[in-house]
């Protein structure tokens, strides 16, 4: 349940979701949707801003995106592209092709397992 309103508050976006459309959404009770999204502040995952909606207080929710993939420069140390020969006649539809590339591969394998 947890993955599927993190998975809304996604993709919300920039504009977040009111906890009580989350709530619709998700088919639970406000006392169950409220616990969700608390936990999902609680991860780290979303944040709750308070909001005055017709006339009455309650919480937007925003992924909190960032936190959960850090995007630095670092990140992009040691990609084999930057080095590579052959970049002029890299493409997605030429014989020398990211989607064949094994040294790619190889290097986005390595970031997944040391992520
Ligand atoms: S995908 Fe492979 S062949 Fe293409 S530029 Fe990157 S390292 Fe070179």
């Amino acid at each position: 349940m947890e993955e599927t309103a993190y998975e809304l508050v996604l993709e919300a976006g920039s504009k977040g979701i009111l906890q009580s459309d989350l709530w619709k959404k998700l088919g639970v009770n406000s006392r169950e949707g409220s616990r969700i999204a608390v936990k999902l502040e609680s991860k780290g995952l979303a944040r709750r801003v308070k909001e005055l909606y017709k006339g009455r207080w309650t919480y937007r929710l925003y992924a909190n995106k960032e936190e959960e993939t850090p995007i630095t420069w670092n990140t992009l140390n040691d990609c084999p592209c930057f080095t590579c020969i052959t970049i002029t006649r890299c493409g997605a539809a030429q014989p020398i092709s990211p989607i064949k590339c094994q040294k790619l591969t190889n290097w986005i394998q390595k970031q997944i397992m040391d992520f």
